[in-house]
């Protein structure tokens, strides 16, 4: 008899499984709207010319591969903190370490709440990445949500959220907010509304986790960290996980950080040690490459410049893309406005559609959608525009 025989098959990743698919669907005008990656005109995630460029200087520079430190790169990590917090918030309150992307950055979070606050819960937005949940889980670190999407789908219950928070998480749990963008529904708190969101977490001493994976593709780079500094500045004490996936197009390369600031400069060197900690038993070290992809741009004026500029770009045709989608699904007779979409910030939407609804996209038209209805606009492109809406409004009949 097999010992493994026992081990189940466990059940494929709602969205990773998705594009397994759609890899295998034969129909040649298939469309991936279900992963979060961008895509330009011609369908591909390319390399951007700064990431490029940043390559070939270290490339050319490089002198070993031996290990990082535990934290990883320090110029990196002064990047880090400066993008999240301007100079709001001392370095020496700040602890900052390079992780494997925003996930590792989540897991090192997790592992940390969990050992040195314990007792503590974790409140999340319902709906949210199906990742947040998982990783608490597996970390062992009590979780639960909070009420964020209005019943009508489209727009923010800001009223539930603050009951929920105001009620049912005690002094001293976690809250997390996605910084930016959020995912799945693309619905982001207005500057108006942080500020009574930040007003709840100070008043009920709560701990703000800030999931910060999108900077720059709502509004631009500082516009982004509007919430994120709106709650800082009502707070000492915080965790941030960011990400540069997504804003320097660096997926695989696997970059981001975790950051915590506290409320003295000995209290941010003690939690440093017990996150580094973390990482020994984790991981031991982060990768060196894409961390210093990052750093080596944004310590250099031109190379920052071309990154932005590229970044922009990213962000701006997100936003034709929606607009176009919206504009053109009115053309199709359909009679279903999507105009709720067009305040929506980052790569997703919520759609509105149902299940059923993106079952047929798929079965009938190759098209993929995550079964919540979440679209990747960035996976929408100019040609597939007319084909898309024409089918969409023929699911919608
Ligand atoms: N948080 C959110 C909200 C995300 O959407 C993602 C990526 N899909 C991450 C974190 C993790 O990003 P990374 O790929 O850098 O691990």
């Amino acid at each position: 008899d097999h010992r493994f025989s026992v081990v189940p098959t466990a059940p494929p990743d709602a969205i990773l499984g998705l594009t397994d698919a759609f890899n295998a669907d034969t129909n040649p005008n298939k469309m991936n709207l279900s992963v979060g990656v961008y895509k330009d005109a011609t369908g591909q995630t390319p390399v951007l010319q700064s990431v490029k460029a940043a390559e070939q200087k270290l490339l050319s520079n490089e002198k070993t591969k031996g290990y990082l430190s535990i934290g990883g790169l320090q110029d990196y990590c002064d990047h880090v903190r400066t993008l999240a917090f301007g100079d709001q918030v001392p370095a020496e309150r700040v602890a900052v370490l390079q992780t494997p992307g925003g996930t590792g950055a989540l897991r090192v979070a997790a592992d940390f709440l969990k050992t040195q606050l314990p007792g503590a819960k974790v409140w999340i937005p319902t709906p949210t990445w199906d990742n947040h949940r998982a990783i608490f889980d597996a970390a062992l670190l009590p979780n639960d949500g909070y009420r964020y999407l209005a019943a009508d789908r489209t727009s923010l219950d800001l009223d539930a959220m603050v009951a929920d928070l105001r009620e049912k998480a005690s002094p001293g749990d976690t809250v997390l907010l996605h910084g930016c963008c959020h995912n799945p529904t693309g619905i982001d708190p207005t500057a108006e509304q942080w500020k009574v969101i930040a007003d709840v977490i100070a008043e009920r001493r709560l701990l703000p986790l800030i999931d910060f994976a999108y900077q720059g593709f709502g509004d631009g780079l500082e516009a982004d960290a509007v919430g994120l500094r709106t709650v800082m500045d009502r707070v000492d004490e915080a965790m941030v996980c960011t990400s540069f996936s997504k804003n320097f197009g660096l997926y695989s390369e696997r970059v981001g950080a975790v950051s915590l600031v506290a409320a003295q400069a000995s209290e941010a060197a003690a939690a440093n040690s017990q996150l580094k900690r973390m990482v020994r038993t984790n991981y031991s070290n982060p990768p060196r490459h894409g961390g210093a992809i990052v750093a080596t741009i944004l310590s250099d004026p031109e190379l920052t410049a071309i990154w932005k500029s590229e970044l922009d770009t990213m962000r701006n045709r997100i936003t034709q893309l929606r607009q176009q989608f919206v504009e053109t699904m009115k053309t199709t007779g359909a009679g279903h406005d999507f105009s709720f979409l067009l305040p929506q910030k980052g790569m997703f939407s919520y759609s509105g559609l149902t299940p059923m609804q993106v079952d047929e996209l798929k079965q009938k038209y190759g098209i993929y959608i995550v079964g919540s209805g979440r679209i990747n606009v960035a996976g929408m492109s100019e040609s597939n525009m007319q084909s898309l809406c024409d089918a969409v409004a023929s699911v919608l009949e």
